[in-house]
């Protein structure tokens, strides 16, 4: 048993490369790079009782907050496989909220006609908002659960909409045709974040748009609730705060325009039960989603340009 423990990846900074950490900043009691795989499968999905993570370190260049011992891309790959939805328990309404708070803020950025390019739309709850937009000529979706194609199949005609299950393939994109790309909470889960940018970025134009939402490790929320936040978890190889996501996204050659904390709305028992959950209380609570209300829960949009 203990042989697989030392199947888990050593990592540099994924930002900059550098491999010189300070002390490990965020852990758990029992840190997820000493457990055995077998056993860490059972903490994988949503929340448990005992809250385990690979123990979360500085770089000391660029200050980025990374696991420098964490999962290799085939054991991620088989654990994704067998995950089910993420946001299962939040209502579709609040969902659709948050994401047209994410479309408010982009539209606030002007862009050339061209191509419109998202990984991981999901059923499209941010796409649906975009995809009426006249300036987009063709859209190309990267979504590996093909349980939601015939949901992301209606948004368009199949002449302007193009759906891949693999979620970085973009070999099919022309070069500098993307006038905007969209990635919602995509970058905080890859391993090789600057490698994905870096291929994004030849099929973005000149003047393009890219907006990522990430979580933001330096929110009030995660300070208060320390390794109990929820973004603090075993699918998060690292997370970024303003400072440290400009440096990734210079890294990948883009310049960042504006980096804006947004909102998410959640009904008020879900984030009752969460925020228990986060302080060690398992309790389940009855539905009563009705109310919904806005917060600032540690998420960040930002926009960039290709340099
Ligand atoms: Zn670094």
């Amino acid at each position: 048993m203990a042989n697989t423990i030392s199947k888990y990846e050593s990592r540099v900074c994924p930002s900059c490369g550098c491999s010189d950490t300070g002390s490990v900043s965020v852990a758990s009691k029992r840190p997820a790079q000493s457990i055995d795989l077998d056993d860490l499968q059972s903490h994988w999905n949503g929340f448990f009782k005992e809250k385990v993570i690979f123990s979360y370190s500085r770089c000391a260049r660029c200050n980025l907050l990374y696991c420098p011992s964490f999962f290799s891309s085939g054991q991620l790959e088989a654990l994704y496989e067998q995950m089910p939805d993420n946001t299962a328990g939040v209502p579709l309404e609040a969902l659709e909220k948050t994401q047209k708070g994410y479309f408010d803020i982009l539209k606030n950025f002007s862009f050339e006609k061209g191509g419109y390019l998202e990984t991981g739309p999901d059923i499209g709850l941010f796409t649906k908002n975009i995809i009426s937009d006249p300036a987009f000529d063709q859209f190309w979706l990267f979504e590996p659960n093909r349980a939601v194609w015939p949901t992301l199949n209606r948004l368009a005609d199949s002449n302007r909409l193009h759906l891949s299950a693999e979620m970085f393939g973009f070999s099919e994109v022309p070069d500098t045709s993307i006038s905007v790309a969209v990635m919602i909470h995509v970058l905080d889960h890859l391993l090789n974040p600057v490698e994905i940018l870096k291929k994004l970025r030849i099929k973005m134009a000149p003047g393009a748009v890219l907006a990522v939402v990430t979580h933001d490790e330096s929110s009030l929320l995660a300070k208060i609730t320390g390794n109990g936040w929820p973004a603090f978890c075993l699918q998060h190889p690292q997370l970024y705060n303003p400072s440290t996501v400009e440096t990734l996204m210079k890294e990948a050659g883009f310049k960042v325009v504006r980096v804006q904390r947004t909102v998410n709305y959640f009904p008020v028992t879900y984030l009752f039960k969460h925020l228990l959950w986060a302080f060690g209380f398992k309790i389940n609570l009855p539905g009563w989603d009705g109310l919904q209300i806005p917060l600032k829960l540690g998420n960040i949009l930002t926009i960039a340009s290709p340099e």
